[in-house]
């Protein structure tokens, strides 16, 4: 399968219209500098952190370049820039799926702001953002999510988050994206890739992600042993 990558007219933004995982839908990543959370559990078990921490391919210089630019956005309020620039590329390559941040995570509360703003204008499209900012997610934020009905937005829990962290994000009532869990049966077990499941484009509900990466899977098994 041939996946092609496009970059926003203005911004210059990366977006790639699929991989190997995740089939063909459109995506954009960053780097784990912008993952607010990288505390000791993410570094332990992600496996972005594992592969950052030992590797630069052009892959991770291309999020390390996206990532710049969301900062940049993001210090300079050029939010109203990033949407029409957006939703310019998205109009153009009439994208039917869009999952942000494959990798790393929402660089502020403003990003997720203008996530919305675009899936309004975008009605065509179904978003998908998981997140481990939910301790920014109040019921003002989660009741504007829930008016949008091509966005959907899931807490990203660890199963070695601390019990008052997990709770955090379970609070917020939204789907739960779970890495590897004491509670897998209750959860639907992801199956990609997501061009064909979907399920976690669809609001409201909560997916099972295993661990993935050798090294990742290899430390949750001494973790649990
Ligand atoms: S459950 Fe489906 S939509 Fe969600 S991550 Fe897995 S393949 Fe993608």
């Amino acid at each position: 399968m041939g996946f092609k990558s496009w970059r926003t007219k203005d911004l210059g933004i990366m977006v790639r219209s699929g991989n190997t995982g995740i089939g063909n839908v459109a995506n954009l990543s960053k780097d784990v500098s912008s993952c607010g959370s990288l505390s000791e559990y993410c570094k332990e078990f992600c496996y972005m952190g594992s592969a950052y921490y030992k590797s630069m391919t052009s892959a991770m210089k291309a999020h390390k370049r996206n990532t710049d630019i969301f900062k940049m956005i993001d210090e300079r309020n050029l939010w109203k820039q990033f949407i029409f620039d957006m939703v310019s590329l998205i109009e153009d390559k009439q994208l039917p799926l869009f999952r942000v941040d494959v990798n790393g995570d929402l660089v502020s509360p403003a990003e997720l702001d203008a996530w919305m703003d675009i899936a309004a204008m975008c009605p065509n499209t179904k978003f998908w953002i998981p997140t481990k900012r939910f301790y920014w997610l109040d019921d003002l934020v989660v009741d504007d999510i829930n008016r949008l009905d091509n966005l959907s937005v899931s807490v990203s829990v660890f199963f070695n988050m601390p019990d008052a962290v997990k709770a955090m994000a379970f609070d917020t009532g939204l789907p739960v994206a779970y890495c590897d869990s004491e509670n897998v049966h209750k959860y639907k077990v992801c199956s990609k890739p997501c061009e064909t499941c979907r399920w976690c484009f669809d609001k409201q509900q909560s997916v099972f992600l295993p661990m993935h990466g050798t090294e990742a899977v290899k430390k949750r098994r001494e973790y649990t042993a």
